[in-house]
């Protein structure tokens, strides 16, 4: 008897290669292919593998009623109902660990970048303008700055170290002080917001984080201020960024995540004062391979009857 597993979202060569014929996959690339998956395979699948972040919800997720395991590519999973998984007794796994180093290097070149403006002056040397005159001095420089991190877990903490290396000083706000942690630790956003002047926001998605960057954050982050985003797009409210940006409230942002992916506010795209990434913050050949292997990785020991590698703290992994 074969094990049924779906593979959900843009089809990746090393997660179709890694299973053996004790397993049967099929393929649903989006959501239209999803909803076209004939109801009698729906009804043998036991594991779906996500390389998406399209949500897959209540109603999605309904069509499978023998699911066992969901493991999603990515360490945010605020794309999957987890309340459904729950209550159907579905392990939800992540892809943690692996990317942390590459997405924390993202965070410093989006923040380097972002302050010294070396998009902007890729583009002055590809006009010839350079043949004019030398590039204006950037207003904005990591040496004197303070950041905040929005976030202080696996990944903040790894950019953390970064600037302490480039020797910037660190605080952090995050829910629950961090035990034994030296930087200081701020309970109140908008407090942190007020002493600093550059925010690295590096926290999950969802309910928790919708919108946390405000414009009362930004407005006392004030007019040195710089914001870096590399969490997802629901944490800050782009509306009060776009008009923080345009008034001067702020300085600059740079921004890897945004709320409508891949839909960028037209208003962002003309601004100079910004850095615009398509979500890149882990894709690299190498950390993406890492992350489709941990996919292959979960659904294999599950099916062979050991725990997940990597199962995320809200879905309790049951016994089959
Ligand atoms: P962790 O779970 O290790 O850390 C999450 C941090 O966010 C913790 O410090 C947590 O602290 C804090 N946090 C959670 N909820 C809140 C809240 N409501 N208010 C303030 N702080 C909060 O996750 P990782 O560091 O591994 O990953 C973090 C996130 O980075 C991912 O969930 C994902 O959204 C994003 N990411 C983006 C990528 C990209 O390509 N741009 C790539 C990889 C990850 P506490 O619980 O105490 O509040």
């Amino acid at each position: 008897q074969k094990t049924d597993l779906l593979l959900f979202g843009p089809r990746k060569r090393l997660i179709e290669n890694g299973f053996s014929d004790s397993f049967r996959l099929h393929s649903a690339v989006d959501d239209t292919s999803l909803a076209q998956l004939p109801a009698e395979v729906a009804e043998r699948v036991r594991g779906i593998g996500v390389t998406s972040l399209v949500p897959l919800r209540a109603a999605q997720l309904a069509r499978f009623p023998r699911l066992e395991i969901i493991a999603t590519f990515g360490v945010g999973y605020d794309h999957i109902d987890l309340g459904y998984a729950r209550e159907h007794r579905i392990v939800v796994t992540n892809t943690p660990d692996v990317l942390t180093e590459e997405v924390a290097d993202t965070a410093l070149g989006l923040l380097i970048a972002t302050l010294r403006e070396f998009i902007q002056a890729d583009r002055y040397v590809r006009c010839g303008l350079w043949q004019t005159q030398n590039y204006p001095l950037s207003v904005g420089s990591l040496r004197d700055r303070k950041v905040g991190m929005v976030g202080m877990g696996r990944i903040g903490q790894a950019i953390a170290r970064r600037l302490d290396a480039s020797r910037v000083p660190v605080v952090y706000h995050c829910r629950n002080r961090v035990a034994g942690m030296l930087y200081p630790y701020y309970a109140d956003l908008v407090a942190m917001a007020r002493d600093v002047d550059t925010l690295m926001v590096i926290t999950p998605g969802g309910a928790s984080t919708a919108k946390l960057i405000n414009a009362e954050v930004l407005q006392a982050l004030g007019p040195r201020g710089v914001l870096i985003n590399v969490a997802r797009g629901s944490v800050v409210d782009e509306p009060a960024l776009i008009q923080a940006l345009r008034s001067g409230t702020i300085l600059a942002a740079g921004l890897d995540v945004f709320a409508d992916e891949p839909n960028v506010p037209e208003e962002l795209r003309a601004m100079s004062n910004v850095v615009l990434l398509p979500h890149i913050g882990s894709a690299s050949v190498v950390t993406r391979n890492a992350m489709d292997q941990l996919v292959v990785d979960n659904l294999k020991a599950w099916f062979a009857g050991k725990p997940p590698l990597t199962p995320v703290v809200e879905t309790p992994v049951w016994s089959r």
